[in-house]
């Protein structure tokens, strides 16, 4: 028989550790599941400056591993695997992983998101080499030479200027005159010898004879005139795609693919609850992210009451 836990959180983002360790210091039965690494997309942030109490700003993988720790420290399990289905309907909720089912009575829907792909011929082909959605883990293999950051928002911003520091030049190309990240960064960039490639969509990505990329061809949105950007590498910061595929069809999503969840975290789904990137929200940042999993569990703990009885 599968394993009956009070709490299966989904995912090990800030959300997803939070409402981990708000469960277990509530006496819950939790357990988080992930396929990677705690953090999720914060863990490719090179220096998180805007999450409070560390002045200095700290490393998002480093932070993702102290939320972790602290989780299980609560006295929540943490498990490597990838879930593959989930049944959410009823009391208890069935999730199957590869390393064997469990069921739950509540379950926090944390998965996040994933880089959105520029949709360009080959893209998939020059992953690794030389096309890249993380600054954060390949930025290093850029010291000395050329860079091209797709992108206007506070992603492709924050990577345009870690990779400043290390290659020897770097390209922002942006498909519009005028930045989305917060105007705070503008001067960052001139600092830094950002070189903003403005009205500028991805057109091609160009390739050499041993396959690797070579450069980003541009095409100007007004008068559509290409030009070639000659790079070692083209950094996508174009945005994020929800990771809620599995959920589809259980669960309300909005058009974009965000589960719909206001506030208090409850999904379509009694006893499912959305916190974190994949959520539908106005802002998405490590803090709401947080607030969210916090949120998660107070709902939870007062659906698991209606339904009688406490904790598994
Ligand atoms: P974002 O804010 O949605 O920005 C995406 C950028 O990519 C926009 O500039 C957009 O252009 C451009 N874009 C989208 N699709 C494109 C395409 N097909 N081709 C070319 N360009 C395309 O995404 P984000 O920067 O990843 O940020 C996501 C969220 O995380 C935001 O809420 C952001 O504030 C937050 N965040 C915050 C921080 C921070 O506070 N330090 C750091 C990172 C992220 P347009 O501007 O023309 O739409």
């Amino acid at each position: 028989m599968a394993e009956l836990y009070d709490v299966a959180v989904l995912g090990a983002g800030p959300g997803g550790c939070t409402a981990a360790l708000y469960a277990a210091r509530a006496g819950l039965r939790a357990v988080v599941l992930e396929q990677l690494s705690a953090g999720g997309q914060m863990a490719d942030a090179p220096l998180i400056e805007n999450y409070p109490g560390f002045p200095e700003g700290i490393g998002g993988f480093e932070l993702g591993q102290l939320m972790q720790q602290g989780a299980e420290r609560a006295g929540a399990e943490f498990r490597l695997a990838q879930v593959t289905g989930v049944q959410l309907a009823g009391p208890v909720k069935r999730i199957e992983t590869d390393s064997g089912p469990l069921e739950a009575r509540t379950v926090v829907l944390a998965t996040g998101a994933g880089p959105r792909t520029l949709g360009l011929a080959g893209e998939d082909a020059l992953r690794g080499r030389g096309v890249s959605y993380c600054a954060a883990c390949d930025g290093m293999l850029y010291r000395g030479k050329t860079v091209a950051v797709v992108g206007g928002g506070n992603t492709a911003v924050g990577d345009a200027l870690h990779l400043a520091k290390l290659a020897a030049k770097v390209y922002l190309v942006h498909r519009r005159g005028t930045l989305r990240a917060a105007p705070v960064y503008r001067q960052a960039l001139d600092a830094a010898g950002v070189e903003i490639v403005w009205n500028a969509r991805p057109a091609a990505l160009l390739r050499g004879a041993d396959g690797r990329l070579t450069g980003l061809r541009v095409a100007d949105t007004a008068s559509g005139a290409a030009r070639d950007i000659a790079c070692d590498g083209v950094f996508a910061a174009i945005g994020r795609v929800p990771d809620t595929a599995l959920f589809r069809g259980q669960v309300e999503l909005d058009a974009a693919g965000y589960l719909l969840a206001d506030e208090t975290t409850r999904t379509s789904v009694p006893g499912v609850f959305a916190v974190g990137d994949a959520r539908a929200k106005a802002v998405r940042q490590v803090v709401t992210a947080t607030a969210d999993g916090a949120a998660a569990v107070h709902f939870a703990q007062e659906y698991l009451t209606e339904q009688g009885g406490g904790p598994a």
